[in-house]
């Protein structure tokens, strides 16, 4: 192995991050909480980005970040929910960039309900938003992906994919269907050079959160059961997305990343 002297960087050394130099990423869900960050995150990295949301000023809000650290960016207004929206978006990717090189899947909602109270519309809106949404953006993505030959898709489930809250039944029954949708992907499209990933956060502090308050108790209990006794910052929803939108993650493929602090590891 060869050392280096003191205070001088190795060879091959960049200052700049650049790990998704080049790269053209599409995040929905993008003007706003975690997706906005991770169009930052990626835009640092090298990454044009096509900011995908329902809400344009949040999307154009974001594409004006963009342009503040020197980068290209996009704003689509896209109902992920809408086929021929999420289509017609994916075409508008190729129009200004080119390609698709990586897919953010983060668009999602919630409407807090007891299984008693959820309404059919209520149900069948969440599943249509997080569900059929995420299917479609990866449909659409993929199918030019498959194309390129490469490919690396990022889902958004959440801890409450494979654990129940109270009040969180549509919401979790979607985000456990995000799961198998990724696998299946990770599965059918490894062979074309496609990676398939997701991540499932636990407590980050974003809008969403911030729409269904906890009382300072249960806020107490929360952070008591988070052995990092701590919610979830900026960095910890970005450096998961950066690793598996980037060669990184290169043998990486069908994982669920659980980002929650070690909340679900625990028993207590
Ligand atoms: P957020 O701040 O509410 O951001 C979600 C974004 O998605 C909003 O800009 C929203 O736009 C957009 N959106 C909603 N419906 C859409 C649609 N049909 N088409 C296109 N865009 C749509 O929420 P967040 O906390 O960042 O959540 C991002 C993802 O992380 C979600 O998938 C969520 O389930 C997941 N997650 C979050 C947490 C957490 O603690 N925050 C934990 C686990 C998982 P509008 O404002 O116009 O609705």
């Amino acid at each position: 192995m060869t050392s280096c002297p003191p205070g001088l960087k190795p060879p091959g050394y960049r200052t700049e991050p650049t790990r998704l130099e080049d790269k053209v990423a599409i995040v929905t869900g993008g003007g706003s909480g975690i997706g906005r960050g991770v169009c930052l995150a990626y835009a640092r990295e090298g990454a044009q980005v096509v900011v995908v949301d329902n809400d344009l000023e949040g999307a154009n809000d974001t594409v004006r970040r963009l342009e503040a650290v020197g980068r290209r960016g996009l704003a689509v207004r896209t109902d992920v929910s809408d086929a021929v929206e999420v289509d017609a978006m994916v075409a508008a990717t190729l129009a200004a960039f080119g390609t698709v090189d990586v897919l953010f899947n983060g668009a999602g909602i919630t409407i807090p309900a007891s299984l008693l109270d959820t309404t059919v519309e209520q149900w069948d809106r969440i599943l249509a938003v997080n569900l059929r949404g995420q299917f479609l953006c990866l449909r659409a993505a993929a199918r030019v992906m498959v194309e390129r030959g490469h490919g690396k898709i990022v889902n958004v489930t959440s801890i409450l994919g494979a654990q129940a809250r109270v009040n969180r039944g549509a919401y979790g029954a979607s985000k456990a269907g995000i799961i198998s949708l990724m696998q299946t992907a990770a599965v059918e499209l490894g062979p074309h050079g496609i990676y398939a990933n997701a991540i499932a956060p636990g407590f980050i502090e974003t809008p969403m959160a911030k729409s269904a308050p906890a009382t300072p108790e249960e806020t107490r209990r929360k952070l008591a059961a988070i052995p990092l006794r701590r919610r979830g910052d900026h960095a910890d929803r970005t450096g998961p997305a950066i690793f598996l939108a980037s060669r990184e993650s290169d043998y990486v493929n069908g994982i669920v990343m659980t980002v929650d602090g070690g909340f679900t590891a625990s028993v207590d």
